[in-house]
Parts: structure tokens; sequence; C-alpha cells
């Protein structure tokens, strides 16, 4: 299997290719199997790739919102009609199910590039009137944005940053994940099928050392970084000597919290997409399950019953519900965790071993893993784990289960699952999220504001609340009358 691109980057409208940058390749994560080689970029790439965005943005910016907003639109119903073919080429890069990228990954690609290409002609100041004189503001530009990307969800993170900047006037260059380099290539190919002028949109390829050269090029005028917290330490240092903001979406450790009174499968069915989905390769995954001790006992015994239904197998086949793990490297992690977990006295409901397919001894797979008995100091419930392991703990009264819940350095997402609505409402005012979901979990609509708090991040995606972050706002006074001065 073969997804091999053009060149390894796209700069100014083409495909650009710079052998003297070092060699990597993108594997199938179901088979090991080779399907791209490509090369990162090289400093002076890179340079070349700014360059491009700088010299284009002036005569994006100066177009109208309408106009600007036309062409994501365009490119948002090309990826629409491609798909099943984007689907599939996301799948052979991360190794999730064909069941999920066919409605998870270029698709919200494509809901983002529509919702932002819809509001690009309603980004405007506003008046403040002072009596005879008035200020207006104006909503600008920023000039070049930068994106940095995780391997999870490919296409989706590269999307999600460049619609916003792209609506507001900004010229954009994106590095994903060496992982998962190929959709972001596909985004500037149809970007450009769509109109968009050449040079506006930019794909540089690359390990951390190609991102840092971007957070820190004197040439950018902002970056967006979705990935680990070490690395969003490092992006903020790396931006700190200019002055440049940061939006970052980092790492998770989100609570869920079950009480009694819950639809009890719809609180597994919650907490199962919360755990499972993507692998559990999610950054806003609930994997602390905290339950209440009425519904404790039968929410493990439905939950394991449930959890051992789940198919594993060949990403391709629409009927796999489970993929690999997107490497060796992250699988091996996971595995550790999950001995961990057993060494510090969690009890194994269910899961905890690597799976071996037949056709597929090269691949990542791993068992949907579940825990009980797990405790707020064991190691599988402080840090991120980024795989499908979950963490089921018992908890008595409400107080408790929110101080509990809030008791680490992370703030990314949080669920509450509840018949009591105006509990609801109550507990999610006071937990420390920044995304929260009452009576479900994990859906994240680009009309609704994403991102944590904490340790988890920096400023919000999607929705209005993304303009603010892709945009400075300069006012003007105007006076009306002579200068009282006193000179
Ligand atoms: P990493 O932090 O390892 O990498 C993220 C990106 O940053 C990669 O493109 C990486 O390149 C790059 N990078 C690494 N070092 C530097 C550096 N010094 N300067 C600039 N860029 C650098 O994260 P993962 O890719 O492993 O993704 C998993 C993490 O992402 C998890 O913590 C997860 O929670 C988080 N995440 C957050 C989301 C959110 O929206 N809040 C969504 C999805 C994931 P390279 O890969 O080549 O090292």
């Amino acid at each position: 299997m073969k997804a091999q691109p053009r060149g390894s980057h796209y700069i100014g409208g083409s495909y650009a290719e710079d052998t003297d940058g070092r060699a990597f390749e993108s594997h199938y994560p179901a088979t090991g199997e080779v399907i791209a080689r490509l090369h990162a970029a090289t400093p002076a790439l890179v340079d070349k790739a700014v360059a491009a965005a700088r010299a284009a943005q002036p005569a994006w910016a100066a177009l109208k919102g309408v106009e600007r907003g036309r062409v994501l639109r365009r490119a948002a119903d090309i990826i629409r009609a491609r798909n099943a073919e984007l689907s599939r080429i996301e799948t052979l890069d991360t190794g999730k199910a064909i069941q999920e990228t066919l409605v998870a990954d270029a698709s919200s690609a494509a809901d983002a590039l529509e919702y932002f290409g819809g509001i690009a002609g309603a980004i405007t100041g506003e008046h403040i009137d002072l009596g005879s004189d008035f200020v207006y503001t104006r909503r600008e530009a920023l000039g070049v944005c930068a994106g940095i990307g995780a391997w999870n969800y490919p296409m989706q993170i590269a999307a999600w940053k460049a619609a916003p900047a792209l609506a507001c006037g900004n010229a954009f260059v994106f590095k994903p994940s060496e992982m998962t380099p190929l959709t972001a290539l596909l985004l500037a190919e149809i970007l450009t099928e769509a109109g968009l002028p050449d040079g506006v949109y930019n794909v540089v390829q690359g390990f951390g050392d190609v991102g840092g050269q971007l957070a820190g090029h004197p040439g950018i005028a902002k970056v967006s970084l979705t990935g680990s917290v070490p690395t969003g330490a490092r992006v903020m240092a790396a931006a700190a000597p200019l002055i440049r903001p940061v939006t970052m979406e980092l790492g998770g450790k989100s609570p869920i919290l079950v009480f009694d009174d819950a639809d009890l499968e719809s609180a597994i069915g919650g907490a199962m997409l919360g755990n499972f989905y993507s692998t559990g390769q999610i950054c806003s995954n609930g994997t602390r399950v905290f339950v209440q001790s009425g519904l404790h006992d039968r929410f493990l015994e439905r939950l394991k019953a449930r959890t051992e239904t789940i198919r594993i197998g060949d990403p391709l086949d629409p009927e796999t519900q489970m993929g690999p793990m997107v490497s060796r490297a992250q699988r091996d992690k996971v595995m550790g965790y999950v001995e961990t977990g057993k060494n510090e006295g969690a009890t194994l409901v269910t899961g905890g071993d690597a799976v071996q397919l037949q056709g597929f001894e090269g691949g990542n797979f791993i068992q949907p893993t579940v825990f009980s008995g797990v405790t707020d100091d064991m190691t599988i419930a402080r840090e991120e784990i980024f795989g499908p392991v979950m963490s089921v703990l018992k908890f008595d009264d409400e107080s408790e289960a929110i101080e509990r819940a809030n008791s680490t350095e992370f703030g990314l997402a949080a669920g509450v699952f509840t018949a009591d609505l105006t509990r609801g409402h109550r507990v999610v005012a006071r937990l420390e999220a920044g995304t929260t979901w009452i009576n479900t979990y994990n859906l994240t609509p680009v009309e609704a504001p994403f991102g944590g708090v904490k340790r988890s991040g920096i400023g919000r995606e999607n929705s209005r609340a993304a303009i603010e972050h892709y945009t400075r706002l300069k006012s003007v006074y105007v006076a009306t009358g002579p200068v009282d001065s006193p000179y």
C-alpha cells in the first residue's frame, strides 16, 4: 500500500523537495509497511515557506471577507466530494479505523472550512461613541501564522488552525507530525484547486527542530500548537523573545463524573467514546471515570461486557471498531502504563494485552483496557496515557468528586452524567476545564469553542472565539473638533 505524495513540502502553491533534509518514512500502523518516503525541511526551506507566505499575505488580506470565504467553502465542498479517498489515506497514516476516519477526520476539516468560510465576511470591528468624537476598531490579520500538529487528527488539526487563520486574512505555514505527514499536503492541493492564491497555505515537514524554527521565526506573527505539555512549554519559550501570541492545545487527564441517577447505558457509552475512540489517542479523553458508589458495580459489569465486544482488526474493514496505536513506541508506552497500573495495585477489569492479528503481525494493536479500584495517587490516574486505557474510580458525594476531579495539573475537558440537570449545571460550573459536556462526551462541533485551562492550554479553537486568536485590534480615535492643547 502506497500513499506517496508528489513532494515532501508544499510551498508557494506547488510541491517542493529538498533531498538535503533528513529522510523519514511514514508507516501504516496496522502492518508496519512503509507507505511514503519524505524529507524533513532544511532551515533554508523553512525560510522559503515563510517568505512565500509573507509575499502572499497582503493581497489575501486585502480581499473582502466574502471573497476569502468563498475559497474556503469551495475547499470544503472538494473535501466532502473526496471524503472516501482522504479517509483511506488518513487511515493508512494513523491506523485509525476507516469507520471513524470516514466521519470524523476529513469531514471535520470540511466543517471548519465551511464554518469559517461562512463567517469570513462578518469579521468586523466596532464603533464606540464618545459624544462628538468616536473610536472605531479594525480587526486586522496578524500576518503569517504557524501551525504545528500532533499525529492523532492530522487533517482536522491542519484545518482547525488554517481555516480561521485564512478567514481572517492571514497566510499560514503548517508542520504536521512527522508520523502523519500526508493529509496536510492534500489539504494544500485542495485549497489551491479551490482558488487559494499561491503561498497563502504552505506545508513543511519535519521533526521538533523544524517546529522550533517556525515557532521562533521572526517572520511568524503567531504560533498554534496541538501537542503535549512539554512541547507546549518549548514552543512558548521559542516564541517568547519575539513576544508572539500562541494558541496551545495540549494534553489532558480529564474526568467524567457518573452519578447514581445517570442513565447507565448512556454513561457507559460516553465513557467508552471518551476512552476508546481513535484507539484512545484523543487529548480530551475522559480517562478518569468517577462513578458514584450506588451505581459503581453495575457500571463496571456492563462496561466490561460492552468493552469485550469491541472489534479490533483491519482498519480498512468498515466493520472494525478499533485500529492499532500510531506507532510501536506509543504502543510500548501504553503497555508500560498498563504494567504500572497492575504494579501499583489497580484491578484489571478487562484488556491489558497487546494483540497479534493474522496478516497484521507488524501492527501495533492493543486491547481496550479498563482498570477499577484506581486511587487518585496512582500513576495511571495522574499521567496522560494517550491510549485505550480507562481508569474507574469510586466516589460517594458530589463535593468529594469535584475536588478529586480538579486535583490535576491538566484542565482540558470534563463530563457529567446525571438525570438531575440542576446538578449537571452546578457541577460543570465547578469543574476546572475548558471544554465540558453534560450527558454526553467528546462531541466537538466547530460551532463550539474548544480548548483547555491550567496546563492543558491557552486560547480556543473553533467557533467565533477563534477569530479573536487570529486577529489583532487596532483602535482608531477620530476627533471631530479642534485639538484642545495647553501649549
Ligand atoms: P508532541 O508534543 O510530541 O508533538 C506535537 C508536535 O510538535 C509535533 O509536530 C512535533 O514534531 C512538534 N514538536 C516537537 N518538539 C518541538 C519543539 N521543540 N518545537 C516545536 N515543535 C515541536 O505531541 P504528539 O504528536 O506526541 O501528540 C500527542 C500529544 O498531543 C498529547 O499530549 C495530546 O494530549 C496532545 N493533543 C492535544 C490536543 C488538543 O487539542 N488539546 C489534540 C490532540 C493531541 P515531531 O512529531 O516531529 O516530534
